[in-house]
């Protein structure tokens, strides 16, 4: 039998082609059929959209809610808030985009049935926070999910889509994608006249602070593996902001959420000492970045570097301060269940861990970093703006369309807008599939060609993983070290080994500079070159490698792009050593970025930040 005997190859032909099935994946889906009732509609997703994605666990808020029915926040009012906690830099015309419509969305998900809780006094939505709405949400994906299988033509599971696939007609223009599945390992040929892709944020690109039997327990969901910036990236997509990771802070070991707490029970945090310690970094917040650290409320990163800098002083650990409020039996109630609803682990830990709340107040820490455009950043891809709203330097095409034709995105693959969340990622997701059905209707009979050249041969490189390991492994008597392959685990750790030590991880205390990112880009094109040598066992480790692949020229992105911004923005999300200030002058910018697979460059560029709101 041949290398690829007995495996099938399945095509399957789309006019949307919707790439991952979680918040953004099913909000395009549902979107697609509600503008294009005769088209075809294919949602493919590596999981199963049922629990896939980060709200796979489920969640106990959503976080992007204005509340306009009741006159409670306005999408100008959300635009302002973004802006201000991602340091002035937020692509403004995106935002409000989907604020405006972010409302319906939640209204939606209320008639399929979540349940989300009322305040008795007043009867609206009960409040966790300016933005946040409490619910019960352990169900939030299933019924997400639900009104995307009603809406899809078909829905593949346990797909995982290694390449986007380029017209032959047409340059710069998409055409579809390949991938495996991860259980029978058949070979996908999607053919599809626009593709969507909402395949989730980046985790494990650096060293994670749980390692060894512990590192699938990071904060962002350990299956988000940078594909919706490495799909775009491989075809030559612009990327934005992709500097811009984050870094939460969160319980410590369990990475439980602490939105509730701070906002909901009105906890607040101490250094080691039961000492306030913010007021003490004030000063010293002031000379880097200026009067940001003015601004109601805080940065969200400015909040961590108060914490890494009285953490640094020796004063650590940083609590939170809990036994007031679980004095209350209801805030006691609502902080467990907290965790119930979406990280059931952090009440595993404390257990563990003989942490009561009530009794002691649990350590905080700050995690590694992550890359990501939903949450309180906003890395991804670079996109068009709304016709009615963005300014003519932000539309060259239809809504959420990249700068590869008739290629879309939503959720955390589009960048420049933070603190879309998931109601927010789903929202896009709707209003990128209402932009990409007007496409395909408009392209009439000029359809997009699919090479079966192309495809055989990326057939080829998918599959190889296999092949090295089938005859490589003859060459190992015990033990996992081969002379002739690597395995996804040790390219995995050596990336984020790279990433950690260079780019600025958690060893460095998120620090870096221009001599370590240069080493760094130095240190990743190495274990490119190795990329060709990857060894797998069984198709679960032929997707640790694609997941592995996507990761890294994620990182190489993230690495070119925080060299190019020669400031420090975001304190507490990264240090840039020999540019240590905010830079408003030089850099009051969006950095972009682009990648020419043929000859492995990188092309760094600015872009204006336009301030459409006052
Ligand atoms: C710990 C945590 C807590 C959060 N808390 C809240 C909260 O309280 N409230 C709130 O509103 N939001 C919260 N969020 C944010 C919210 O989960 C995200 O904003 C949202 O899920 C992003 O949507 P997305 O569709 O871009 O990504 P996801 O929902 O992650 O979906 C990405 C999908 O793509 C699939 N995929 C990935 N790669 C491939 C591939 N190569 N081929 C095929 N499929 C692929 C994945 O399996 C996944 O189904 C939280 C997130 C996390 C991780």
């Amino acid at each position: 039998m041949g290398l690829f005997g007995g495996r099938k190859t399945i095509i399957v032909d789309a006019d949307i082609l919707v790439i991952g099935g979680g918040m953004a994946g099913c909000g395009a889906t549902y979107e697609s059929r509600y503008w294009g009732r005769d088209l075809k509609i294919v949602c493919v997703e590596k999981a199963n959209i049922e629990r896939s994605g980060a709200v796979a666990q489920g969640l106990y808020a959503i976080n992007c809610y204005m509340g306009m029915q009741w006159g409670e926040n306005q999408p100008e009012d959300h635009v302002r808030y973004a802006r201000n906690d991602l340091m002035g830099l937020v692509r403004e015309d995106l935002g409000y985009d989907i604020a405006r419509h972010v409302d319906s969305t939640v209204h939606k998900f209320e008639e399929w049935g979540l349940p989300i809780m009322r305040d008795p006094k007043t009867g609206r939505y009960q409040r966790e926070g300016k933005w946040q709405i409490m619910i019960h949400g352990e169900s939030y994906k299933p019924i997400v999910a639900e009104a995307a299988r009603k809406a899809a033509t078909e829905v593949y599971n346990r797909i995982m889509v290694t390449h986007l696939l380029m017209d032959t007609k047409k340059t710069n223009r998409v055409a579809g994608a390949v991938g495996f599945n991860v259980r029978t390992g058949d070979f996908y040929v999607f053919r599809g006249k626009a593709v969507i892709v909402c395949a989730g944020g980046a985790s494990h690109i650096f060293k994670p602070r749980s390692v060894g039997e512990g590192m699938g327990r990071t904060w962002y969901a350990p299956w988000s593996s940078a594909s919706a910036y490495a799909l775009p990236i491989q075809v030559g997509a612009k990327m934005t902001q992709m500097e811009n990771r984050i870094v939460l802070t969160r319980f410590k070991d369990g990475y439980g959420p602490v939105g509730a707490y701070f906002l909901h029970l009105k906890t607040y945090t101490q250094n080691g000492y039961g000492e306030e310690y913010e007021k003490r970094w004030y000063e010293d917040t002031k000379a880097l970045v200026g009067d940001y650290i003015d601004r109601h409320p805080v940065p969200t990163c400015l909040r961590n570097h108060a914490i890494l800098k009285e953490v640094a002083a020796g004063r650590g650990p940083i609590r939170m301060v809990t036994k007031e409020a679980f004095q209350d039996p209801h805030k006691e109630t609502v902080g467990w269940e907290n965790f119930l609803g979406m990280t059931i682990g952090q009440a595993v830990v404390w257990a563990s861990q003989n942490i009561d709340p009530k009794d002691i107040n649990p350590e905080l820490t700050t995690s590694e970093p992550y890359v990501m455009g939903s949450h309180a950043t906003c890395s991804g891809a670079w996109a068009s703006g709304p016709e009615d709203y963005a300014p003519a330097e932000y539309q060259w095409g239809y809504n959420r369309m990249m700068t590869v034709e008739g290629l879309f995105g939503a959720g955390d693959t589009i960048g420049g807008t933070a603190h879309k969340f998931s109601s927010g990622s789903f929202t896009e997701g709707r209003i990128a599939a209402k932009a990409a059905v007007r496409y395909v209707n408009e392209m009439g009979k000029a359809q997009p060609q699919v090479s079966e050249q192309e495809y055989r041969d990326l057939e080829k490189v998918i599959y190889q993983p296999l092949e090295n390991y089938r005859v490589g492994r003859n060459e190992i008597v015990a033990g996992t070290v081969s002379p002739s392959y690597l395995l996804p685990i040790h390219g995995l750790q050596r990336l984020e080994k790279i990433m950690d030590e260079y780019v600025g991880g958690i060893s460095t205390n998120y620090m870096t500079n221009g001599v370590l990112l240069d080493r760094g880009l130095e240190l990743l094109g190495m274990l490119k070159e190795d990329m060709d040598h990857m060894g797998a066992e069984d198709l679960h480790q032929l997707q640790r490698t694609w997941e592995l692949h996507h990761r890294l020229l994620a990182s190489e992105s993230v690495t070119h792009h925080t060299l190019f911004r020669k400031e420090t923005r975001w304190p507490g999300y990264y240090y840039r050593g020999d540019h240590m200030k905010l830079d408003d002058e030089n850099w009051h910018c969006f950095t972009l970025s682009r990648y020419d697979r043929n000859t492995g460059k990188w092309e760094m560029e600015k872009a204006p930040v336009y301030h459409i709101i006052d």
